[in-house]
């Protein structure tokens, strides 16, 4: 089958008798959903589509339950982006960016000098992770391939694609192992891992958006033995709510928002990820603020 039956599909997969493990993941309609909520021209949507397939391929490496993000922060034309994934493999993006439809430019250009940010945030605990790598390398595959290599150590191969209807990608892993069965193993193993590198860079990158992944991942792995699983279903969908966005509100003080209302009669709130609007009129402002203790703006409270 050539297209995902779900919004979005992740299959895991490893290569028998060796510490080598690898994930292939296909967005079609859970794209098509995330980019619909803003007009973006070609090449800040395949940037968009490869940055959160690749926020799915790192969750998928966790065994964690929260969320992470992965955001880009250089000096280039896309002034933003951020990606999220939940360990549900619930999916949401966003791009700030000043180019002109029509207008090419390369990966350096398009986000500049500057870091990628990863944060792993947990729902249980205040515990956050962040890892931090420059954004050098000539693709988001090869600035993540260095993320890996800095902040887990862990050898990684990574290929990405995207374009306006799909976005995918794969994925492979080399796992810390205790050496076991000597220097023949050892050897045995390098040459796997090397075998595996090699059929991802001779993947074409379309490949990741056409084949089934049983195809895709035979092509990678070659006469090696390897098991696919079966499917995590990968999903569009925002997390903010009534009460988040509320907490925001409340976080930019009484007094900035009280001289909204007054400029405006209202205060609209809009989701940068799902374009979903939050008004609050007066009233609602009032019983905001009320909640709080915090009807009178305190010239003593930090923001
Ligand atoms: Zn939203």
């Amino acid at each position: 089958m050539a297209e995902a039956r779900d919004a979005g599909e992740l299959r895991r997969f490893l290569l028998e008798g060796h510490p080598l493990r690898g994930q292939w993941v296909r967005l079609g309609p859970a794209w098509q959903e995330l980019r619909s909520r803003r007009a973006y021209p070609p090449l800040v949507e395949a940037l968009l589509g490869e940055a959160a397939t690749a926020s799915v391929l790192l969750a998928a490496t966790l065994k964690f339950a929260g969320t992470l993000t992965m955001q880009f922060a250089g000096n280039g034309r896309v002034r933003l982006l951020v990606a999220q994934c939940s360990d549900d493999f619930r999916l949401r993006a966003v791009a700030h960016h000043d180019l002109v439809a029509g207008e090419a430019v390369d990966f350096h250009a398009l986000v500049g000098a500057g870091n990628l940010v990863v944060t792993v945030q947990s729902d249980s605990s205040a515990a956050n992770y962040q890892g931090i790598v420059p954004l050098e390398g000539d693709t988001l595959g090869a600035c993540l391939e260095r993320y890996f290599e800095g902040s887990e150590q862990l050898p990684t191969r990574l290929k990405l694609a995207a374009d306006h209807a799909r976005a995918g990608g794969m994925l492979l892993q080399k796992l810390p192992h205790g050496g076991e069965g000597g220097e023949g193993a050892g050897a045995l193993l390098q040459d796997a891992w090397e075998n595996l590198q090699l059929g991802l860079a001779e993947l074409p990158p379309e490949a990741l958006l056409d084949l089934p992944p049983e195809d895709a991942v035979r092509r990678v792995c070659g006469a090696h033995d390897c098991r696919l699983f079966g499917v995590t279903p990968v999903s569009f969908g925002c997390r903010c709510s009534p009460e988040r966005v509320a907490g925001l509100v409340r976080s930019l003080g009484a007094e900035e928002v009280h001289a909204a209302l007054v400029e405006q009669g209202a205060l609209t709130v809009t989701c940068e990820f799902c374009g979903r609007d939050y008004r609050y009129d007066a009233v609602d402002v009032e019983q905001l603020f009320a909640a709080d203790g915090l009807l009178q703006p305190d010239p003593g409270r930090l923001n």
